[in-house]
């Protein structure tokens, strides 16, 4: 009896199991395609100077929506483009379009500073990395400064003998690198000094509890003190409320991005807000 009711809840067992892979292929196929047709797309949020309220820059987020699924999560799609090999297409595309997205606001009068890009530790195994961004910026008559690339505490985990020696050619490029969600990775603060970044990017769990948790203040002020005596912009993430940015501010956080400024937005969307502070 018991050995039945077993032996039917592992059918069903793969049958989920099934279910799941057909699922996730279904997906990996359409995320191909939607990179083929152009139908993904890049939304962009502010990044705010504190002390002057001007605009800093502007980050590059990843947006998809399947045709039957609606919008798919970054945090599900990038994580499904690095096990189907399409990370390094994806990086490329981001790439690429941030770019002509920055010529063209500057072609209509509007002069945003920078833009960051996210890329996968992945994307900095490929050698021809340097190469596509110095033709992605030369295309739109871009410099390197113009650009800003987002990594990861886990490139640090990464063995890959290409990726150090790509980061620093992309460094001596003159684009720069900011560590993303920074505190939050399994990495030793050492690595700061191997790591050739500019900017480090305070994360949104730190933000979020800094009203309430004396312990979350204190940390994001030593973050900050580690940037600044290592002569790095800081730059704080998630600022959802005026008490985060007054806090932020009194500590005095150079950079900051979150909804209370701007969620991301389509292009189209975010102009009118850049024609008001850019003015
Ligand atoms: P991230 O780079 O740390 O991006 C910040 C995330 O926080 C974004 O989520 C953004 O929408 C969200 N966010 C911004 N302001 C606020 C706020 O005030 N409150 C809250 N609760 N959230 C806020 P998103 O767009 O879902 O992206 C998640 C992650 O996916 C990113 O984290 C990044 O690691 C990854 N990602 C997004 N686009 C790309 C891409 O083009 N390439 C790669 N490789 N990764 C990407
Ligand atoms: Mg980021
Ligand atoms: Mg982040
Ligand atoms: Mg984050």
């Amino acid at each position: 009896q018991a050995k039945s009711a077993e032996r039917g809840s592992f059918r069903f067992f793969s049958a989920e199991m099934n279910r799941m892979a057909q699922e996730r292929l279904a997906l990996e196929t359409a995320l191909r395609e939607a990179l083929a047709q152009g139908s993904l797309c890049l939304h962009y949020q502010p990044q705010i100077e504190l002390a002057t309220g001007r605009l800093y820059g502007v980050e590059a987020l990843a947006r998809w929506t399947h045709a039957a699924l609606g919008p798919i999560p970054p945090t599900r799609f990038i994580p499904l483009a690095e096990e189907c090999g399409l990370i390094a297409e994806l990086g490329r595309w981001a790439l690429r379009e941030a770019c002509r997205q920055l010529a063209a606001w500057r072609a209509q009068g509007l002069n945003v500073p920078a833009v960051s890009v996210n890329l996968s530790p992945t994307a900095f195994h490929n050698l021809e990395l340097p190469n596509i961004i110095a033709s992605a910026l030369e295309r739109h008559a871009l410099q390197a400064s113009d650009l800003t690339l987002e990594i990861t505490e886990s490139v640090l985990l990464d063995t890959n003998p290409s990726t150090m020696k790509t980061i620093a050619e992309v460094q001596a490029q003159g684009v720069r690198l900011s560590m993303d969600d920074f505190g939050t990775g399994y990495s030793s603060l050492s690595y700061l000094r191997r790591l050739p970044v500019s900017e480090l990017k305070l994360d949104r769990i730190f933000v979020a509890d800094l009203e309430g948790d004396e312990m979350a203040r204190a940390l994001s002020n030593a973050i900050l003190g580690i940037g600044k005596s290592l002569q790095l912009t800081v730059v704080a993430e998630g600022v959802e409320n005026e008490q985060q940015n007054r806090l932020l501010r009194e500590q005095g956080y150079p950079v900051a991005q979150g909804y209370l400024f701007s969620k991301p937005l389509p292009p189209q969307d975010l102009e009118p807000w850049l024609r008001q502070h850019l003015g």
